[in-house]
Parts: C-alpha cells; structure tokens; sequence
C-alpha cells in the first residue's frame, strides 16, 4: 500500500469517534515497532519525524525505511507527516522526499523559538496550505504555544508562561477559517518532554500532574464539530517506564505525563492525533540499561536493540488500544495523493 493523505485517516477517525497516534521515528527499530504493533492490532497509524529526525537519519534513509515498511504490511494505512515544520522550504523537503502529510508550526518564528504574532501565523499557515493542498497533501497548523523543547524546537515556556499561550477557542474558529488547514494542534498546557509538570505538592514536594485545560479542547469541539485536533506532548510517561531507567542506572528525578483518561477526553471531543514520542524513547532507553546492566559482556548491538524495539512495541500496542484506533485498519479503501487533490480543488 501507499502512504495514505493523513487527512483520510483522520476523518475515519471523526467517523469511527477514535483516535490515532502519531509516533516519532529516527531509526529502522522504532518504525518496526510501530508497524508490528499497527499489524498485531489491526491499525492505522501516523508516523513521524521531527527536523531534528530527518537530520539525524540524513532524510533518505527514513524515506526508505518507510516504503519498506508500507511494502511489508500493505493491508495498514500508513500517513507519513512532518512535525513542527518551520518553514516553506522545510515543508517543501518533505513533500519532495514522499511526506503525505505537514505541520507548519506558525506559532513560532522559524528559528522554532520565537513566538509569532497570531498575523503571521494566519500568514504562514495558509500559505503552507496553499502549497500543499494542490499536491493532496494534508496541513497541520498550531495555535498557541506548548511548554518543552524538543529536538532544539520550542519556546522553551516555564509552566506559568504555558497557561498565558493556551489555545483561545474563538481564536481557533478564526484560524482555521483564514488558513483551511486540516488539523489544528491546540495549546491546552501539555509540553514536549518527560518533564510535564511545574507543580509539587507544597508539603510532600512530589511532583503533581500537570494542570490541562481541557474545557479549550470541549469548547473548539462546541464551535467546530468537524474540526480535528492535535494534542502534542502527549505521553503519558508512565511510571513504570522511568522505574526502569531509574532502577538501572540511569537518573530521571521528577518526570510527569499526561494521564490517558485526559486524552481519552479529547478523543470524545473532537482530537484525532495524539504525538508521542517519549514514551518509546523511555521503553527503548530502559531496555538497553537493563541489558548492559544484568549482561555486561554483552556487545552485539543486536543484543539491547531487540529488546529495545520489543519493549517500544509494547508501548505502541498500549496506546493502539487506548486511543481507540485498533481494529480500524481494514474499515475503508486507502485514498491516493491524486484523489485527495480533487477533493481539495472541490472544497475550494
Ligand atoms: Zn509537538
């Protein structure tokens, strides 16, 4: 099978009242993971790679790992998307290298720091719209800002700074009326990251969850039924995970995620996508410890990196299940670039 237009996925999920996660990749491990969790559970997935992956990977050798992924399981709609794009010309790369899917992050300047001004993002948002949607591409834009900084993008916001960039619902409205993108990412108070929360408990100290607003999320959902949303920084860091690194060496104080039933909230509300990216690295990072912690002698890097890609996987099925998208591979006939370009020109 081809790589499908995200747009298609995402509205069989509106349809289906699920949704799909969407997984970072940088290497042939982690896209495994995700294809023999995708196929164990009969699903849909998004997968995708930030700047920082495409770099790290040298574009080309993603590329590849992908079409050798949709060739070894034809029967799984797979989208390809890139995350937090910071320009035009990024968003161009990634169309020319196979993407069916971009995010222009205009809530930042293209120094992926910088706060943009709600015009520019207007601007740049549709402009990415303008350059995709001819090809059948699927946009994705962001309103307000996210706390965290991953792969060097972010604004680096501390927690109280998150709560004065969340997402304004009739701002939203106007967003996606001015640029016609397909997906919105919303600022409700998640961040990249393992590190979620900026709250302690006064007296024990303990870290506590961090604070969502998720009546935003209920709010664009009242406005735009028909509106799909993105939550991003969207793992759940569960403990269990960071026990392991922690158990074997490794030094994770104070990590916080979002609790699945919140996601499941906004799965009822109108998000499609939820990015996660964390917790696979934290399954991967704590199956390698443990390894050259109980078998030292060990040096085939095939030796950590199975139970590495086994240990992701496990991951991949967890939030299959919990998002809803499991089962659903199998319930409609994957769409082409070329189909979705005349849908697009329709709408217009
Ligand atoms: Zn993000």
């Amino acid at each position: 099978m081809p790589l499908v237009p995200m747009r298609q996925i995402l509205d069989e999920a509106a349809k289906g009242g699920y949704g799909v996660g969407a997984f970072n990749v940088n290497n042939m491990e982690q896209i495994q993971a995700i294809m023999e969790a995708a196929n164990e559970t009969n699903s849909p997935v998004i997968i995708q790679a930030s700047r920082g992956a495409l770099k790290y990977s040298r574009m080309i050798y993603l590329k590849k790992l992908m079409e050798a992924a949709c060739e070894e399981y034809p029967h799984i709609p797979v989208a390809m998307h890139l995350d937090h794009g910071n320009s035009l010309k990024t968003l161009q790369e990634a169309i020319d290298l196979g993407f069916t899917s971009v995010m222009m992050d205009g809530s930042l300047a293209e120094d992926g720091k910088t706060p943009n001004t709600y015009e520019q993002n207007v601007e740049i948002t549709r402009k990415a719209v303008e350059l995709a949607h001819p090809l059948g591409i699927t946009v994705e834009g962001e309103l307000g800002c996210l706390g965290g900084i991953e792969d060097g993008h972010g604004a680096g916001l501390s927690a109280d700074q998150v709560n004065d960039h969340l997402t304004d619902p009739r701002q939203a409205e106007d967003f996606v009326a001015k640029t016609g993108l397909d997906a919105l990412a919303v600022a409700i108070g998640t961040s990249h990251g393992a590190y979620k929360s900026g709250r302690k408990d006064p007296k024990t100290g303990e870290v506590l969850p961090p604070a969502l607003a998720m009546e935003r999320i209920h709010q664009i959902h009242q406005r735009m039924p028909n509106c799909h949303m993105v939550m991003h920084g969207s793992s759940s860091v569960p403990k269990a995970l960071v026990d392991i690194i922690n158990q074997y060496g490794g030094k994770m104080p104070g990590t916080f995620g979002i609790p699945i039933e919140q996601i499941q909230d906004g799965i009822k509300h109108g998000v499609r996508k939820i990015n996660v990216d964390t917790d696979s690295r934290l399954a991967i990072t704590g199956a390698i410890r443990k390894v050259f912690f109980e078998k030292p002698e060990k040096f085939d890097p095939r030796d950590y990196l199975k139970p590495a890609r086994d240990a992701a996987k496990l991951v991949y099925i967890e939030r299959m299940k919990a998002f809803g998208q499991a089962g659903h591979a199998g319930d409609y006939t994957p769409m082409t670039l070329d189909e979705m370009k005349a849908v697009y020109r329709k709408a217009r």
